[in-house]
């Protein structure tokens, strides 16, 4: 990947500096490319010989970088160069999912790898505080049980199933969980400690993989997960597109039939009501209403799993409603792909695992000469949705020009940085 350097005093945001550019390209590339000399970090960045020891020094005098010696350079015997890897255990980050059925955290390494998923089952989550308190609790657990330096635990990620508003900050609404509207990310930061990046859980997936996954250096992809229901995520120049009101992505609401059956946001015809998991539960006649909550959610994510499990012995019933399920969504979403032109597509979910779905997904948008790479979790493995959060915080915090490499000089670590919103602080 050639990265263009950064130069002069310009700054992007806050604190971003041109400094902070540079270092952020340079462990980008050594991630992507373990074993890479400073001559061609030089050269990918267009920075100087100079400016590349400097700041290789600094990285290695934090903690986060490190010599791996020797490598050949091929031509037979020639001249040997010492290559650069990212230092694992020279940082951590947790990666928190909070989910109606799936709360997990997973405390992940500065090279991406997992040391650990624990899965977390609050007391009463229809209360976000005591929740938060719980995941919080067991975060810390997890620390102290691997014996972390607090100063190494670089920030944190949450993955939500939820939408937030413009900010990025505040959990506005989620179907799921009824829970009121509130400063996710403050109540998260406040709890740990930590600077902390929340997202909706299908955008922290599709950064998992397009950084770091089966999809790793993509820099246009789109993510579908199909469950219930369908939800999505675009990343577009390497970063999620996230739209005017940070609804981008959300393809479960787009339109597909003005006298289609009523949709759980209230309007008609949306391509949730064909193509997810929830359709295929009401073409069999099994779906409950649209009334949405954890209750009803849990009965009917039981039934899909049923009808799911059916399609792998063979039952026409269950094959037909879920090949027309996968039909259509491809037949729905190949106008967004015609205009993204991602490089990949990604299918996930208990749907995306299913091989019938999955199939047809795939050849009918192939039919209409779709010719991005797609990619299903029924062929790959698909980042869990703690991990993904923890790959968010990776790319947002660490690898970011925002990084603040001086925590790791100092005795304590930086403070989590502290907002103005209104937003209720839960
Ligand atoms: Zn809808």
């Amino acid at each position: 990947m050639k990265m263009r350097s950064m130069s002069g005093a310009g700054s992007k945001r806050g604190g971003d500096s041109a400094r902070g550019y540079n270092r952020a390209s340079v462990m980008k590339l050594v991630l992507e490319e373990p074993g890479i000399d400073r001559t061609r970090l030089a050269d990918a960045t267009g920075l100087t010989t100079a400016a590349m020891t400097r700041i290789v020094q600094e990285l290695i005098s934090a903690g986060l970088l490190k010599d791996v010696g020797a490598l050949a350079t091929g031509n037979g015997r020639g001249r040997k160069r010492s290559g650069l890897e990212i230092v694992g255990p020279g940082g951590f980050v947790l990666g928190l999912s909070i989910l109606a059925f799936n709360s997990s955290i997973a405390l992940t390494d500065m090279a991406g790898r997992t040391i650990e998923t624990v899965r977390i089952d609050p007391t009463d989550i229809g209360n976000p505080q005591s929740t938060l308190d719980e995941i919080a609790a067991a975060a810390q657990a997890l620390i102290t049980k691997h014996k972390l330096d607090k100063g190494r635990i670089l920030g944190a990620g949450a993955a939500i199933a939820g939408y937030l508003n413009s900010s990025g900050e505040v959990w506005d609404r989620s179907p799921y969980l009824g829970w009121p509207a509130f400063n996710v990310r403050r109540s998260l930061a406040e709890r740990l400690k930590l600077d902390v990046t929340v997202d909706n859980v299908n955008r922290c997936i599709a950064v998992a993989e397009s950084r770091m996954g089966c999809c790793a250096g993509t820099e246009e992809l789109v993510l579908i997960r199909a469950a219930l229901g369908l939800g999505g995520a675009i990343i577009n120049a390497g970063e999620v597109l996230r739209g005017h009101t940070n609804q981008a992505g959300h393809i479960g609401h787009i339109p597909v039939d003005p006298d289609g059956q009523l949709c759980s946001c209230g309007a008609r015809g949306c391509l949730n009501t064909i193509a997810s998991g929830w359709a295929i539960l009401d073409r069999l006649g099994l779906s409950d209403a649209q009334k949405v909550g954890p209750g009803t959610l849990e009965s009917q994510e039981n039934r899909l799993k049923k009808v799911l499990d059916l399609t792998a012995k063979g039952d026409p019933a269950a094959e037909n409603a879920v090949r027309e399920a996968g039909e259509l969504l491809a037949l729905h979403s190949k106008q967004l792909l015609f205009s993204l032109d991602p490089q990949a597509v990604v299918l996930t979910g208990p749907l995306g695992r299913n091989a019938v779905y999955c199939e047809a997904f795939r050849k009918t948008l192939t039919a209409y000469g779709i010719t991005a790479r797609i990619v299903t979790a029924h062929d790959h493995q698909i980042t869990g949705p703690a991990p993904a959060a923890a790959a968010l915080a990776l790319a947002t915090q660490v690898y970011a020009p925002s990084f603040d490499i001086r925590q790791l000089f100092a005795d304590a670590p930086a403070a989590a940085t502290a907002g103005s919103d209104e937003a209720l602080v839960l």
